[in-house]
């Protein structure tokens, strides 16, 4: 009885896809943390589908073409309408991914236009090359252009519903878009709680990540939906500030105190973030990375 039962929840664990509704018509799944592994699947980060009269707005996509039919499947069973649209907040793996099924759906892919050019000029098809070397779960992984492509503010009207695009790049990403339905703020990776955020981007700039929290800070919304974690609201957009602030200033400081990289991270290796999710596997690439950042901003 206990071995069946471990094993259900083994089983729900591993199959179960369950959507949790944060707002009368917006319904989210969550993963979980962590790097892209065979055992979570890639099942990493978050995705949202939007409930319009017209049919389904999806923001990300999840990592995979298998994670992202799950989560059309459970959609679809809460409502059996097609997806419209599939709006990714930037380019980083665990957003996009997983287009492919929302494509064979007919759906039209929304995304910054330097995900096109990021597309068009091969970097995407290296980075899944490189990805599905590293983690394992990417090998059936087909990557899609954006049918639209936003690089000022834009508003899809989907039947009562207006669906407000803003970009905010550069920051986290030079592709980040902040998507506002009503009073919910969709906010990819430019603010997570209590979870170290990736300042290793190759196009981050966490100067004007800062002026980007900023503006957030000022828009009005009842709460915002992560790429990464649960719904929160103001007090994540303050802890982001806390943390990108606190890395760029010690970084700053050593620096200025003639300190080199590898003394730098071994000065930072312990902080007060240090109980943070994804510590380990993000802080000491981000004070490297906010290192030659700062080299670059003299
Ligand atoms: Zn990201």
């Amino acid at each position: 009885m206990g071995l069946l039962l471990s094993l259900l929840l083994a089983v729900s664990a591993v199959f179960g896809m369950e959507l949790k509704r944060v707002a009368p018509n917006i319904y989210m799944a969550e993963g979980g943390y962590g790097l892209p592994s065979k055992e979570n699947r890639g099942f990493i980060s978050n995705a949202y589908g939007v409930l319009t009269g017209e049919g389904w707005v999806v923001i990300d996509t999840l990592s995979t073409p298998e994670l992202a039919r799950e989560f059309l499947s459970e959609l679809k069973k809460i409502k059996d309408v097609p997806v419209l649209y599939v709006i990714a907040t930037h380019y980083h793996m665990d957003h996009w991914f997983g287009i492919a099924p929302y494509k064979e759906e007919g759906a039209k892919f929304v995304a910054h236009a330097n995900l096109k050019e990021f597309y068009e000029d091969g970097s995407a098809d290296m980075v899944l090359e490189g990805a599905q070397k590293a983690f394992g779960v990417f090998g059936s992984v087909k990557l899609f252009p954006p049918d639209i492509v936003v690089d000022k503010g834009m508003k899809l009207k989907v039947g009562a519903e207006v669906i407000e695009i803003i970009p905010m790049t550069p920051a986290h990403t030079n592709t980040d878009l902040v998507i506002r339905v009503g009073d919910y703020l969709f906010v990819g990776d430019l603010v997570s709680y209590k979870r170290i955020p990736f300042l290793g981007d190759r196009n981050v700039s966490t100067k004007a990540w800062l002026e980007v929290l900023d503006r957030l800070e000022k828009i009005r919304f009842k709460k915002l939906l992560m790429g990464h974690g649960k719904p929160a609201g103001k007090e994540a957009i303050r802890w982001t500030k806390e943390y990108i602030t606190f890395v760029r200033e010690e970084v700053r400081r050593l620096k200025d105190e003639g300190l080199f990289i590898d003394e730098v991270k071994e000065a930072l290796k312990d902080t007060p973030f240090k109980d943070s999710k994804m510590y380990e596997e993000f802080h000491m690439r981000n004070v490297y990375s906010v290192f030659n950042e700062l080299d670059m901003e003299l």
